[in-house]
């Protein structure tokens, strides 16, 4: 396992569910997801959390309060800047 990686990659899940990750962070990020099932839980927990409000919101970003309290939820409330 690579567990030493998690708190860096869930550092910038934010940023890559967004689209707004760098393209080599994202290669990074995605490899780590391959050998990584509970980043993997979290990227696609972010992401229907996300499009589940894209849905009632059109395409206004996600606002920072609702992203702190999702990343609270999933207890990663350390990571958010
Ligand atoms: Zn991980």
């Amino acid at each position: 396992m690579e567990e030493h990686n998690c708190k860096h990659m869930l550092g910038t899940l934010s940023e890559y569910v967004d689209g707004e990750l760098a393209s080599e962070l994202c290669a990074d990020l995605e490899h780590h997801l391959q050998t990584c099932p509970n980043c993997t839980v979290v990227v696609n927990t972010l992401r229907k959390t996300i499009e589940l409000y894209h849905d009632t919101a059109e395409s206004d970003p996600l606002p920072t309060d609702v992203r702190r309290r999702l990343f609270a939820r999933l207890d990663l409330g350390d990571y958010v800047k």
